[in-house]
């Protein structure tokens, strides 16, 4: 496990002192990756908030599709994006997501929504109404975040920011094992293929708006590891950082 850069550190330092909930964990990487349990799992240790980015794009491409929001109108879906009522609550240990009141964690997860969640996050305009909503989610700190940007345009001053990769054959059998359980059975190429159709057009939008992933990000390939195993590397190095752990 390769250390802390010094950046990274510097930003400890400098946000422990104004975040008042705890530090800010920012955990990005492509589709599959293992980023949604690794995330939920390190917040429910460090006893933090835990926010998932992607559902928010997910919410915005499932309400464009409703209404019939061409997913190509910047501003149609920005517009989407500034009103939408999304709340995000834990039932039975699993987080809910509810837009409008409606619970819409199936429905977000489909192979439609999917590529419906990244053509709408290629939008600059989206991505700026989503990325101010997030900071505001985040700023006290006490919140590990997952997604593309998070450790990028939404908290460049995270304190620790993880970089989570796999190849895409096993992110693609993770897909598979997901979409399964919400009755879904795609065959397993045409879920390797849209996996790299999402990296493809994620990379490029990622990339438009400056390095990526964050140089300061620490890499974990999940390739054959325990989600554990992960979760218990993130969290020896966030309580490296922090020194105070309220678990
Ligand atoms: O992480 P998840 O697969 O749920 O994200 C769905 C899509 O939302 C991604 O493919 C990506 O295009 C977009 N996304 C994003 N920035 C984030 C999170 C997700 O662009 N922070």
């Amino acid at each position: 496990m390769p250390p802390c850069s010094p950046e990274a550190k510097s930003n400890h330092i400098r946000t422990q002192m104004k975040r008042k909930n705890g530090i800010v964990i920012a955990i990005d990487g492509p589709a599959g990756a293992g980023k949604s349990t690794t995330a939920r799992r390190v917040a429910h240790k460090m006893g933090y908030l835990y926010l998932d980015t992607g559902a928010m794009y997910r919410a915005v491409g499932l309400v464009a599709l409703q209404r019939g929001v061409d997913l190509d109108d910047a501003e149609g879906v920005a517009a989407l994006g500034e009103v939408l009522d999304l709340a995000f609550e834990t039932r039975d240990g699993q987080v809910q997501t509810l837009l409008n009141g409606e619970n819409v964690s199936e429905a977000i997860r489909t192979s439609e929504i999917s590529q419906a969640a990244s053509r709408v996050a290629v939008h600059p305009e989206v991505r700026e109404v989503l990325v101010t909503r997030q900071q505001a989610m985040g700023k006290d700190g006490g919140i590990v975040l997952e997604g593309r940007d998070t450790g990028t345009a939404i908290f460049p001053d995270a304190e620790l920011k993880i970089f989570l990769t796999a190849d895409p054959g096993e992110r693609a059998r993770r897909r598979l094992r997901d979409l399964q359980k919400t009755g879904e059975s795609p065959d397993f190429e045409s879920l390797l293929a849209d996996i790299r159709t999402r990296d493809a057009r994620d990379q490029q939008t990622q990339l438009q708006r400056g390095a990526w992933p964050a140089p300061d990000a620490v890499r974990i390939d999940t390739t054959g590891v325990s989600v554990e195993e992960q979760v218990d590397q993130i969290v020896a190095l966030a309580r490296g950082e922090n020194g105070r752990i309220d678990e």
